[in-house]
């Protein structure tokens, strides 16, 4: 069974195989689906991002995207009608806070710069491809994000994005409440870590997964491709009834108490 056949699918934010929009690319087109690409815009990305949406990707559309810029979100929906009337489904795999912000204690390496920057690039962005998809979309059209645990819990270096992760999940209640009326579904996948470049970023990535795999129900981390899948199953007519949902794809690890080895012992 095709989940996603001849849906018309814009995946943004890859960057490289091991970013999870790339995976989810992947399994958008092996569901059937056609496939747009952004890439953030600028000059070194193009290459590289180019290089490999034309090796893997033949048949998508690549397109620049800086989701600070409403210019720039104008312009990528203006190029993408030119190719599609109608859009089905949005991903939105897009993150940033300065390095800096991301390590050590909250109160002390949180400057106004950096959290304005968080907030705007990591969750207005989703509402402002929101406010431009929904224009392309019909009922049944469904658009899902990536969030993180670090939203409702203080996790240690992972800092101003969880306050931004915090914003980005209420906009998708929000996004699904202005929504629903017409018929438009918008959910969240909340992930465990993957190691990608995003989550390098993050000091003591490293520690978190190997805590996280001592941790969780299952007793191990996650892949890039389980979350593509449900993000896929999101983005499909099986989720027809699901909309301003965190979905955790996390190999049960968001519900456990921390001594999970003490209970199968
Ligand atoms: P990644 O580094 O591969 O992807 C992040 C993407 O954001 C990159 O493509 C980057 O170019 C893009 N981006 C950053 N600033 C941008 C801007 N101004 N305009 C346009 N694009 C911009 O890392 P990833 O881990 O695949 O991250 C994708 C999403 O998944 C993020 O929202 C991240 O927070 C979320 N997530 C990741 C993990 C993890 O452990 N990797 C866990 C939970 C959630």
């Amino acid at each position: 069974m095709s989940l996603l056949a001849d849906k018309k699918i814009l995946v943004t934010g890859i960057l490289n195989q091991y970013s999870i929009a790339y995976a989810i690319a992947r399994t958008v087109v092996e569901q059937g689906g056609k496939l747009a690409l952004t890439y953030q815009n600028n000059e070194r990305l193009r290459e590289k991002v180019g290089r490999l949406a034309a090796k893997d990707f033949p048949n998508a559309s690549l397109l620049p995207l800086d989701v600070a810029s409403d210019q720039q979100c104008d312009a990528m929906f203006a190029s993408l009608q030119e190719q599609w009337s109608e859009l089905d489904g949005l991903v939105h795999s897009v993150a940033f806070a300065p390095r800096e912000a991301l390590i050590g204690n909250y109160h002390e390496n949180t400057s106004r710069e950096a959290f304005g920057t968080a907030l705007d690039i990591s969750a207005f962005s989703l509402t402002a491809l929101a406010q431009r998809a929904a224009k392309m979309m019909s009922p049944g059209a469904s658009m899902v994000t990536l969030t993180y645990l670090g939203s409702n819990r203080a996790i240690p270096n992972y800092n101003v994005m969880g306050i931004a992760k915090a914003a980005l999940e209420s906009s998708v209640r929000y996004l699904a409440g202005s929504l629903g009326p017409s018929h438009i579904r918008v959910n969240a996948i909340s992930a465990g870590p993957i190691k990608t470049l995003a989550s390098s970023g993050i000091s003591g990535i490293g520690e978190m997964l190997k805590g996280v795999a001592a941790q969780a129900a299952l007793q191990r981390n996650i892949t890039r491709e389980e979350v593509a899948a449900a993000a896929a199953f999101l983005l499909s007519d099986m989720a027809s009834g699901i909309t301003g949902e965190i979905l955790h794809v996390d190999a049960g690890f968001n519900f456990m108490s921390g001594n999970s080895q003490k209970i199968s012992e």
